[in-house]
């Protein structure tokens, strides 16, 4: 499948053409910048030959309508879908989505929340649908990827009417940090499940994004992209008092204040220039101004590490991208020295010598850091590509029936734990087989005790295991009074203790979670229902009144497993259901990455 992909900033337009036949390929790229009364600057890459000219177009309208000719001279013509990046979805996409009359009305819907960037992108998605009437065009949005944000992150404290209003934090750039937190993933040769990653995208707009276990946690943009980092000639992070003090002070309107944050700020407020090639040197030269830019801009981005390594409860790995992250060692360096508390160490020479040719993420940690530090070109084109074939291709019909058990309550024991709790050798009675081949619920219960409250009589999941393990609801977190993460069995690394009592002792350990919903399986199962080991699929449970589609359920194939789907009480009630029933997989409609897919 042929695809191109339009990426349009406020003044440049970059294309891409990229071939999909399983891996994604890119075989053209174009970009159209530096708009100006009557030209700008055109640059075309194919087959290892480069095209620099300078073109009569002066905005996005033009440099689009010049594309299909551009296409047609290289052989490429054929286009079978084009993907558009849009700025804003706000919270009504959460994946990408066909274009249509109906979708496009919706996106002008949150033009309100994008003033600037919003109508840029509608406008070369009308052109695209002019020039191309014939073939599915896809909008994939920067904000899809930190819907997963959880609401402490992403809530303002600010009054309702005004939450009403749709403030709130978004997020931006989240094709970016998808795609190099999944790059970084496979580089250092884990599952994104398993790394808490900051990924730092710095070009002329830049965010951070904590990637906790493969999902977005938190990111530095809110509302909109120009809070959090210092960027080119956005400020980033301003104390909202400033509008008062601006107002009253220098007589500025609202909309003039707004226009300064976006357009006359950051490092171009700073020292004068956006571009962090000019105050390098500047900087180098003696300029006071362009050295306070740097200081400013490098302490910025270091206290937003260190806020979502805590945040994530620890960091494995730190990701480098954009034109900045990419390119300036001396400002990754700027940023990581003085984090070695937190065990980022870097290695000077690497750092320096990081060659990103052919798609590469060359760590460039010291040896024996904690955390391992990552550099690599960003490729929102080619995520957006891949994305646009996704969703032509639809979600995949549903592969079939899995059966659905409600989890209550419960915990695993370590034999350390169950000797303190019932007395040194004392072996638990297997009381209620379950369906997985060997487990079973013991006879004997115990009570979990939190700085809040206490569950009585929680059962006991047998065998034994090597660590103790919690199991409760979000709602059984209030009830003990404390802040409980959702984690995958057996991932209990900086959970939070909890208290248990038995009639023989008392256990203080950690381990406790909610249990991130999942499916166990077999190989054979498996194959039946097209599902991969470790992958995420969506799963709608219930009827009619009640029914919904739980995201990101996790499959897990073991040998022997029983097909059956996991989740915990506060789930069931949400889906209005009882003990038992049966859930349908919808695979592919979850916008998340395979494990080994780039
Ligand atoms: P955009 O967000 O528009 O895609 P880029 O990711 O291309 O922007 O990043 C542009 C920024 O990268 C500019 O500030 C530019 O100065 C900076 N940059 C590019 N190359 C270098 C370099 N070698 N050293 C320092 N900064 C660089």
């Amino acid at each position: 499948m042929l695809v191109l992909v339009f990426n349009v900033g406020s003044s440049s337009l970059k294309f891409g053409v990229f071939r999909i036949d399983g891996e994604a390929r890119e075989v053209l790229k174009g970009s159209y910048e530096r708009f100006r009364d009557g030209g700008c600057e055109v640059r075309i890459r194919h087959a290892g030959t480069e095209e620099r000219r300078t073109a009569e177009c002066d905005g996005v309208a033009a440099s689009i309508a010049e594309v299909p000719a551009t296409l047609d001279r290289f052989g490429l013509g054929s286009l079978e879908a084009v993907g558009h990046r849009v700025a804003h979805g706000g919270s009504l996409f959460a994946a990408p989505v066909i274009l249509d009359e109906a979708t496009i009305a919706r996106i002008e819907t949150l033009t309100p929340l994008a003033p600037l960037h919003n109508p840029a992108n509608l406008e070369a998605i009308a052109l695209s649908r002019r020039l191309w009437p014939e073939i599915p065009q896809v909008a994939v949005f920067d904000t899809s990827f930190h819907l997963s944000n959880p609401p402490f992150a992403t809530t303002y404290a600010v009054p309702k009417a005004w939450r009403e209003a749709g403030l709130r934090r978004y997020g931006f750039h989240g094709t970016s940090h998808k795609y190099v937190a999944a790059r970084a993933a496979e580089e250092i040769g884990m599952g994104l499940a398993d790394l808490r990653i900051a990924s730092v995208h710095l070009g002329n707009g830049a965010s951070i994004c904590a990637v906790n276990r493969g999902v977005s946690m938190d990111s530095s943009m809110g509302m909109t992209p120009l809070e959090g980092l210092v960027m080119g000639t956005r400020s980033g992070d301003v104390d909202p008092g400033a509008f008062g003090h601006l107002s009253r002070q220098l007589g500025l309107s609202i909309a003039e204040i707004e226009d300064a944050l976006y357009s006359r700020s950051g490092l171009k407020g700073l020292a004068g220039s956006a571009d962090m090639r000019d105050l390098e040197d500047a900087a180098a030269r003696g300029d006071a101004d362009a050295q306070l830019a740097i200081e400013v801009y490098a302490y910025r981005a270091r206290k937003y590490i260190g806020a979502y390594a805590a945040a994530m409860g620890g960091l494995d790995a730190i990701v480098f991208t954009g034109g900045i992250g990419e390119n300036s060692p001396a400002m990754r360096r700027r940023i990581l020295d003085g984090l070695e508390f937190m065990g980022v160490r870097l290695d000077h020479e690497r750092n320096q010598a990081a060659d990103l040719s052919g798609q590469a993420a060359p760590q460039i940690q010291a040896y024996g850091s904690r955390v391992r530090v990552l550099v690599t070109e960003t490729a929102e084109q080619l995520m957006i590509a891949r994305e646009t074939a996704m969703a032509v291709a639809g979600p995949k019909p549903s592969t079939g029936r899995v059966p659905v058990a409600v989890s209550g309550r419960h915990v695993h024991l370590s034999g350390a734990a169950a000797d303190t709790l019932f007395g040194p050798g004392y072996v638990l009675t297997p009381q209620t087989p379950l369906r997985q081949p060997g487990h079973w619920a013991a006879r004997e219960r115990v009570a979990v005790e939190g700085p809040k409250g206490r569950l009585d009589h929680v059962a006991i999941l047998g065998p034994l295991r090597p660590r103790t393990q919690v199991e409760i609801s979000r709602t059984d977190s209030f009830a003990l009074g404390i802040d409980v993460p959702v984690r995958d069995s057996g991932k209990l690394d900086g959970t939070p203790s909890v208290t248990l009592v038995g009639p023989a002792g008392t256990v203080k350990t950690e381990g406790l979670i909610l249990a991130a919903r999942h499916i166990h399986t077999n190989p054979a199962d498996a194959a039946r229902l097209g599902l991969e080991d470790g992958e995420h699929v969506d799963v709608h449970v219930g009827d009619d009144s009640r029914g919904l589609t739980f995201a990101r359920t996790l499959v897990r194939i073991g040998a022997d497993s029983f097909t059956e789907m996991h989740i915990d009480t506060d789930e069931a009630n949400a889906a209005g259901i009882g003990a038992t029933t049966d859930g349908e997989i919808v695979v592919g409609a979850t916008a998340t990455i395979r494990p080994g897919h780039r």
